[in-house]
């Protein structure tokens, strides 16, 4: 009785997915501050990689020491 109850309030949930274009995992689209992309750190790494092809954003370090931080949700 419980199970069936919690599976149809899982799929009234909106969790659309899209594929996060980093690292391939699925994302979660809805609620997703950094949609597409999985996560943050996914989505600074994309940035990177465009931002090599001598495109630099000035003020943001390029160490990925540096950008390797939670977003603590
Ligand atoms: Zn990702």
């Amino acid at each position: 009785m419980l199970e069936m109850l919690e599976e149809s309030q899982l799929q009234d949930l909106p969790m659309k997915q899209v594929k996060c274009p980093a690292c391939g995992k699925p994302a979660t689209y809805a609620g997703n501050p950094d949609r597409p992309f999985c996560s943050e750190r996914c989505r600074l790494l994309d940035l990177g990689q465009w931002a090599d092809e001598g495109y630099r954003i000035a003020g943001k370090p390029a160490a990925p020491e540096q950008n390797e931080y939670d977003p603590g949700e």
